[in-house]
């Protein structure tokens, strides 16, 4: 088996030298901003090791891989109620569709597209006021990380607003169906702060580095969630973790895998390690174009995919 090292080494020397980058999101008018030649990839394993190469450092926004950690907020408060209001079901539609919405009455599909997120904010948003949900989330990312430096970046937060018209069309349209439980300003408020969290690969990586470890935060010992939950994520991540390219990230890299428009991916290869990947072009599906590439050649390298043998 060849060191993890090499392996992310030689993708970012390769990525950088690719042509192919994909179209950097340019409908959240601060995401079109970013370098498209940027590349960051870290893998943070069980035991505790951390391994970078690239752009490794730099902060990005993480956009919907953030719906990772409000899922796993949303159930910790919830439990298995919030199933009553969100789906489990891959979408095969691309992630801001409002179609489904009116055949299941304002239920949607999972909550890893933009309706089931937003549903996961209104959740959140219970019993508190928006600034309150907000900075609960932050914490618990900041917790996850070990690391008070992740933010939020407002101007993104701010871009969102102002052109969020989808979302806000998805908003009002669960609201009608009575599955919004908040105005959509406030419940949207929620939702475009913690997809505006910035984050370093290196930071992804750690955060996310539960879901390999059965729960458990490896560096603190402490459990975050059940094993039984963190399974339950990682499948939901697996089916519904790249919109209606789910399949195809199955296919080509084979494990759970959360997206973002920021073109970031954190991906989990449950008992061995916790990988981030950024590069901010993005193919037809809005996943990361390189982040996918460079997933599917370090799983392949390293034998990661979970149908391996
Ligand atoms: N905040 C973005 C939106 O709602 C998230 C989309 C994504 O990362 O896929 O459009």
């Amino acid at each position: 088996m060849p060191e993890i090292e090499d392996v992310l080494s030689d993708l970012a020397a390769e990525m950088a030298a690719r042509p192919d980058r994909g179209e950097v999101a340019t409908y959240i008018p601060q995401l079109g901003k970013v370098d498209p030649r940027k590349f960051g990839i870290a893998v943070a394993t069980v035991d505790g090791r951390i391994i970078t190469a690239g752009d490794a450092e730099e902060p990005f926004s993480i956009q919907s891989v953030s719906k990772v950690f409000t899922l796993t907020l949303a159930l910790g408060k919830v439990g298995d109620a919030l199933w009553k209001r969100v789906g489990r079901e891959p979408s095969g539609n691309s992630f801001n569709s409002i179609v489904q919405l009116e055949h299941e009455r304002g239920i949607p599909r999972n909550p890893f597209i933009n309706a089931g997120a937003i549903v996961v904010s209104d959740v959140l948003l219970a019993g508190h006021q928006p600034r309150e949900a907000i900075g609960e989330i932050l914490r618990f990312v900041q917790f996850l990380t070990d690391d008070d430096s992740v933010y939020i970046d407002q101007g993104v937060a701010a871009s969102e607003r102002e052109t969020g018209f989808r979302n806000f069309a998805l908003a009002n349209y669960m609201r009608s169906f009575g599955n919004l439980h908040h105005p959509a300003e406030l419940t949207l408020g929620v939702y475009f702060h913690h997809c505006a969290i910035a984050m370093s690969c290196r930071q992804l990586a750690l955060a996310g580095r539960f879901l390999a470890c059965g729960g458990r935060n490896p560096a603190t010992g402490h459990s975050v969630i059940s094993s039984e939950r963190a399974r339950r994520i990682n499948a939901l991540m697996l089916t519904c973790g790249h919109y209606d390219g789910s399949g195809d990230f199955a296919f080509h890299v084979g494990i759970p895998g959360k997206s973002g428009v920021g073109g970031g991916i954190l991906g989990i290869i449950p008992g061995v390690a916790s990988v981030a990947v950024w590069s901010p072009g993005l193919n037809a599906n809005g996943n990361s174009h390189l982040g996918s590439v460079a997933m599917e050649k370090l799983a392949r390298a390293m034998n990661w995919s979970i149908f391996s043998p």
